[in-house]
């Protein structure tokens, strides 16, 4: 039974042999700053760092960690949108040898306040206009130290550049209360002599906690290594036959924070010595479109919204996008329509979708570049990585039949951070190795391309933010008109899908649409809110009262379309 499509591999001149570095990853910066020392490696509004500020800031950091109480294998939790300072961070963390905690800049205090306390955060280090959310929750999570990250310190921003963030900024200007624990990064990286202590690093050693719903829903942390994390930034690279070291510059639009765009930006930027240019808020489209013509990126990640929406931007072709060689397409379905106006619009960029979850770091498969893209296919599986298609008794389908994604290779997490039963139902022994189930249902066609057709895990794509229906659930049920409620996707032609609630009232009580969207936003990150609520007598049931969620989602769904 054909694992891996190798002829196809072949036919489409894309590479399938691939053999795991053993090196960790600050090691890669390390060696770029010996030899790309000169060359641009972040930038953000027209100020870089090259490559041997980056590995010098790096070190301090490092160092001021270190001196600071954090020891090898400590959490560091990082809450920053996509600026210098977030690159520093992680490499600066994990070079003190601390592991890397992701946390999304649009938490609010309670998603902060459970991720601090699940992975035993010591050290956060946050945005100061994000750092209300923590001062709310301070008195009940481990931290001890908070170094504080200030856009304006970023770099030194040319004048007219610098005009229309700098009254962004004084709009959301927080005054910080500072203290022997709560310090400056700026300062405290730029107090710093001389290089950290050395601290063994080995290679599977767990460099990032990356919190994902899974296929369960409840938020816990993916442990990817150092060797997960280098592999799946080298097989993300060895896709792309044209790209060359040192020479490539890289958009970095997509969150850093979000494992795609740690992946497929900044490591595979750090990876290639190439440069990257920092697009703060993706959703600015207008800063996007400009960054693009200014800096002449050659790769450009994203997800399929903001391809989506570059395409129907009123001005678009006011703007020479012409510089974009590659883009690959993750979190969610990409239609071939919108990779096709792309072309058109960027005069020959190759956008091609891939296919990745949190636990395998996240890429596993990507359409090849140079031959036939597969309506709907989320393309071959990446050099080193095999997979399969399995029924419910873990037995390989029939060709061409639909089962349970299986994956396998150097990517996959060593499991989920304190949550052994969680790590068993997605990581299984087959065949000598170990395989991550990875929740969604697919079919492998003759020429070995797989497509997704549906998920067996409960999860909403809503432009390209996953959103996991019992968190959404869970808040629901603290309202107190709330009886039961239940969480499912609809289809948006705009977003893909978008969050629908259904809600029974308890006895005598009830809530308004309005309250009830305002409660989630209050409690939840507003992506995750419900834009719709519907509230029924009661909600479809298994005969054991477990919601029937598929049923429920295809109710709504037939009601929409009819
Ligand atoms: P996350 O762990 O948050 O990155 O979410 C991973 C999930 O996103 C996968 O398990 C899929 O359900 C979904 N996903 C990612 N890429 C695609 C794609 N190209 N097509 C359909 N679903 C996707």
């Amino acid at each position: 039974y054909l694992t891996r499509p190798w002829l196809t591999h072949y036919e489409a001149g894309v590479p399938h042999e691939f053999h795991s570095s053993d090196r960790v990853m600050p090691d890669l910066l390390r060696e770029n700053a010996r030899d790309y020392g000169s060359r641009p490696a972040v930038s953000f509004l027209g100020a870089s760092l090259n490559y041997t500020q980056l590995w010098q800031q790096v070190q301090a950091l490092a160092a001021a960690l270190q001196k600071s109480g954090v020891q090898p294998g400590d959490r560091v939790a990082i809450m920053l949108p996509n600026l210098p300072q977030f690159v520093v961070s992680f490499y600066g963390a994990l070079l003190a040898g601390a592991v890397v905690v992701n946390t999304s800049p649009l938490y609010v205090a309670d998603e902060l306040a459970h991720q601090l306390q699940d992975s035993g955060a010591s050290t956060l280090i946050i945005l100061d206009s994000l750092l209300p959310r923590y001062l709310e929750v301070q008195g009940g999570v481990p931290v001890k130290r908070v170094f504080v990250a200030r856009v304006e310190d970023a770099l030194a921003f040319p004048k007219n550049l610098l005009y229309p963030i700098k009254q962004r900024l004084e709009k959301q200007h927080v005054k910080v209360p500072w203290s022997d624990h709560i310090l400056p990064l700026r300062s405290v990286i730029a107090s710093q002599k001389g290089a950290p202590q050395p601290v063994t690093l080995r290679p599977d050693d767990v460099a990032l906690l990356q919190y994902t719903g899974g296929t369960t829903g409840l938020p816990k942390g993916a442990m990817l290594t150092h060797r997960n994390l280098i592999a799946n930034a080298e097989q993300a690279w060895s896709w792309f036959s044209e790209l060359k070291k040192g020479e490539e510059v890289g958009l970095g639009a997509i969150p850093y924070f979000h494992v795609y765009g740690m992946t497929a930006s900044m490591n595979l930027n750090i990876l290639g010595a190439g440069h990257t240019v920092l697009v703060p808020n993706p959703r600015d489209l207008k800063m996007v479109l400009s960054e693009i013509q200014r800096t002449k990126p050659s790769l450009f990640p994203a997800v399929p919204t903001l391809y989506n929406a570059i395409n129907h931007y009123p001005d678009i072709s006011k703007y020479d996008l012409s510089s974009i060689k590659a883009c690959i397409s993750g979190s969610a379905p990409l239609p071939l329509e919108t990779a096709r106006t792309f072309k058109e619009i960027t005069r020959g960029a190759n956008l091609v979708e891939g296919y990745g979850l949190t636990e395998s770091s996240p890429i596993t498969h990507v359409n090849p570049v140079s031959s036939e893209q597969r309506e709907g296919s989320i393309g071959l599986p990446l050099p080193g990585v095999d997979a399969m298609v399995m029924d419910d008794d873990a037995q390989p389908v029939p060709l061409g039949e639909t089962g349970e994604l299986w994956v396998s290779g150097p990517m996959v997490m060593k499991g989920y951070w304190n949550r052994s039963e969680e790590t068993a139902k997605v990581l299984r022994d087959y065949a000598g190795k170990t395989w991550l189930l990875t929740g969604d249902v697919a079919r492998m066609d003759e020429a070995g391309y797989f497509y997704i057709v549906d998920r067996k895990k409960d999860l909403i794509i809503a432009s390209g933010y996953n959103i996991y229906p019992r968190e959404v659930e869970e808040v629901l049920f603290q309202h107190p008109a709330v009886l039961e409620a239940a969480v499912v996707g609809v289809p948006d032609e705009y977003r893909g899908e978008s969050v629908h609630a259904v809600v029974v009232f308890r006895e005598g009580q009830e809530a308004s649409e309005k309250e009830l969207i305002g409660y989630c936003r209050e409690h939840l990150s507003p992506y995750k809110a419900p834009r719709s609520v519907e509230v029924r007598a009661e909600l479809p049931k298994t005969a054991v009262g477990k919601v029937l969620r598929r049923q429920l989602r295809e109710e709504v769904w037939t009601r929409r379309s009819g």
